[in-house]
């Protein structure tokens, strides 16, 4: 067994590896960029080496600076995690002439593997069974048009040396073969530095099923069941699971027996995944194989029991693989959830910035369920636009599906985040959600179920007495609190105010308490607007991020945050502001104006912090719906702008090159 290895990566992998370093007495070396030197996974290692500036391209992809780390510290093997160098075939072939063991596959498998167009290949000589389409180079738009009309409508453009949902446009029809050829070159250019297309038949209604194999170097190679990762927004991955709600046991086999077929042709050792498609009458195609950790593997590890990270050290150690096909069980269900610094509301796009407040629910077993959350950042971290935007990967453990959605329904609302936005509000949402709860996925549900965006849902029947319950407690301990102060007017001795009423937004709802104890526990006996009675006990005390405690039979976790006169309360991802007032003081509230938003319908807003590629437009000139106004760049995807109606173009405010800040006016019309 090894003695120290080192960490090629940073964030949450980085850590998830030294954890099992450490359990199996195996010394440990971060590496870190000048962004990271205050990271979570350089505290955790024992040693740690700086190897340059923030951009990746001069620190984590920088295979010299890599090597030349490990050279000073010793180390006998590289860990990769995933992304930067975990599946650059150079990289390992380069650890290899120095000695060093590269904890993965070998190289030839990860070159292989890595080019989509000679996987797709390898797969279909090996008889799995691949998406239809052309298998070669795509020459330019004219070609694309032509193979694309060949496949027939949808299809699907995809970079060859693509990968993170990156260099992917579907196309309904020739105009959008011709613009997604494009499109998807140029990213892929700037992405990958490679701009090689081709073209295959777009799945529709289709799931993402993914297998999970092991291999060891002397020809054993295994499968652990499949992951699901149908939610999906810009074709990358938000929620995953394990097992499908979508396979039954003879599919399961025969993914996994492709799998492993496709894993023996190309030799390969370590784990890997190999990523299907899936379409509604349960026919699955290949899509691509990743020689690597996967982001979602916890899923994996919490229904087989088996640590990944365990077995790839082992296996690059030089150990046999000691599990058997048959001894692979899955037991359970386990969900995954994507916390990322993004905000759902504008379409999921990144946000970056301190995170001055970061609690995860705690770990471990409670009940019948179990919570694990991999995390590479602390409060005070800084989420930078250098790395990828993720906060943690929140997982639960269930003995069934609906029992593991639970669990994560309750733990996404203990997870407290400030400072930037979340899309905790989304995952939230999603798990309240009928089709979600039911099993009814493909990678449109987003686009199906939110097809004009995400919005924050105000409460609904089940949620408004509990917000107006949890206002009322909150709002009486505070009152009890300003009492207390010294010097003071002292409260009048009428006792405690029986009527009450929550303006929720812009709802004034009534409630009443029939008795109380206010203080630390409270206990409130309330009687809501309709009548029903509730009671809500509570050990909740005032400055608490999140208010806890049992309203009715139910155990609640309700996020409370100060607003203007009131609170922000937040439940299951349905959100409101509270102001909580005598009756008197609500009747002359309803006598006030409301304030309108501005309106800027007139305005085309950059939706992104983003660099101009080009405006398509000139003041004065007439467009239609539809047309192209400006292309913006941000984090490496071309965003192209269209006009949303027919109008004049009356102003443009930027030039190609200019940088933009989110909300930036770019151009307005009449
Ligand atoms: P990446 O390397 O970026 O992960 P993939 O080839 O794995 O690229 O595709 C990413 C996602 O795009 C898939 O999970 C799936 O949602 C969607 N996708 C890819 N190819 C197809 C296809 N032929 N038909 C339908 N959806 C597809
Ligand atoms: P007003 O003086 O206009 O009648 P209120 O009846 O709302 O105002 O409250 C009078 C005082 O009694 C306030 O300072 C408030 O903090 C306190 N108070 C009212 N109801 C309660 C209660 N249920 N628990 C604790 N303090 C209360
Ligand atoms: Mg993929």
């Amino acid at each position: 067994m090894f003695r120290k290895i080192l960490i090629a990566n940073r964030g949450e992998i980085a850590c998830r590896v030294i954890r099992t370093a450490q359990k199996l007495g195996i010394a440990t070396v971060a590496v870190y960029s000048e962004a990271d030197a205050d990271a979570m996974h350089v505290d955790m290692a024992d040693e740690a080496i700086a190897i340059g500036p923030a951009q990746v391209s001069q620190s984590y992809l920088s295979a010299e600076r890599i090597i030349a780390a490990c050279k000073e510290t010793g180390a006998e093997a590289v860990h990769p995690g995933y992304g930067f160098l975990s599946e650059n075939a150079d990289f390992c072939a380069n650890l290899e002439k120095q000695g060093i063991v590269f904890i993965g596959p070998e190289p030839e498998a990860i070159r292989a593997m890595g080019d989509k167009i000679a996987s797709k290949k390898i797969a279909a000589e090996a008889g799995v069974s691949t998406v239809p389409g052309f298998m070669d180079l795509i020459e330019n738009a004219d070609h694309a048009v032509k193979i694309a009309t060949q496949i027939g409508f949808p299809v699907m453009i995809k970079a060859s040396a693509g990968g993170g949902g990156k260099g992917l446009r579907i196309a309904w029809d020739e105009a959008e073969a011709r613009e997604g050829f494009e499109r998807a070159r140029s990213e892929a250019a700037a992405s990958f530095g490679d701009d090689r297309i081709f073209i295959e038949k777009f799945i529709e209604e289709p799931r993402h099923i993914e297998i999970q194999v092991l291999a060891d170097s002397y020809g054993h190679c295994i499968h652990l069941g499949e992951r699901e990762c149908s939610i999906q927004r810009r074709n990358q991955k938000i929620v995953e699971e394990a097992p499908s709600p979508f396979l039954d046991e003879e599919r399961r086999e025969a993914m996994g027996a492709q799998a492993v077929t496709l894993a023996r042709a190309v030799n390969y050792q370590s784990a890997g995944t190999v990523e299907f498609i899936v379409d509604k009458n349960k026919k699955f195609y290949f899509l691509e194989m990743n020689t690597r950790l996967q982001v979602e593997h916890p899923v994996t590890e919490l229904v087989t029991g088996i640590d990944l990270v365990e077995q790839m050290i082992r296996v690059a150690a030089g150990e046999r693989l000691r599990i058997g096909q048959d001894d692979v069980k899955l037991h359970g269900w386990a969900i995954e959830s994507r916390l990322y610094a993004e905000d759902p509301t504008r379409n999921f796009l990144p946000s970056t910035g301190r995170l001055t407040r970061y609690r995860p629910p705690r770990e471990g077993r409670s009940g019948n369920a179990e919570i694990r959350n991999d995390t590479g950042v602390a409060e005070g971290s800084e989420i930078s636009m250098f790395y990828d935007p993720m906060i943690a990967k929140l997982c639960t453990w269930a003995p069934d599906r609906l029992g593991a959605i639970e669990a994560m329904s309750g733990a996404l609302d203990r997870v407290v985040i400030d400072g930037i936005a979340h899309n905790i509000p989304f995952l939230s949402a999603l798990m309240r959600h009928p089709r979600w709860r039911e099993g009814r996925l493909s990678t449109s549900f987003i686009a199906e179920e939110y097809p004009n965006g995400f919005s924050i849902p105000k409460p609904d029947d089940e949620g408004r007495p509990i917000f107006c319950a949890v206002a009322l407690a909150v709002e009486l301990l505070h009152r009890d609190r300003l009492d207390r102060l010294s010097g003071r007017l002292a409260p009048h001795s009428g006792g405690i105010r029986r009527d009450w009423v929550v303006k929720l937004d812009e709802d004034h709802m009534p409630l009443s308490l029939v008795e109380g104890v206010v203080s630390v526990p409270i206990e409130l006996d309330l009687t809501m607007a309709g009548g029903d009675r509730l009671t809500l006990c509570s050990s909740w005390r005032p400055g608490e991020p999140v208010w806890e405690g049992t309203i009715g039979s139910r155990d609640v976790a309700v996020q409370v945050r100060p607003a203007l006169n009131g609170m922000r309360l937040s439940w299951q991802g349905m959100s409101s502001i509270a102001r909580v007032m005598p009756p008197r003081i609500a009747e002359l509230d309803r006598l006030m104006p409301v304030k309108k938003a501005p309106d800027t319908s007139n305005m085309l807003i950059c939706p992104m912090p983003g660099v101009v590629v080009s405006v398509a437009v000139t003041k004065g000139q007439e467009v239609r719906a539809g047309e192209v106004l400006a292309v913006v760049e941000a984090m490496k995807m071309e965003n192209v702008l269209r006009a949303e109606r027919d109008c004049t173009i009356t102003a443009v405010n930027v030039a190609p090159g200019d940088s933009l800040a989110v909300d930036a006016v770019i151009m307005e019309f009449a």
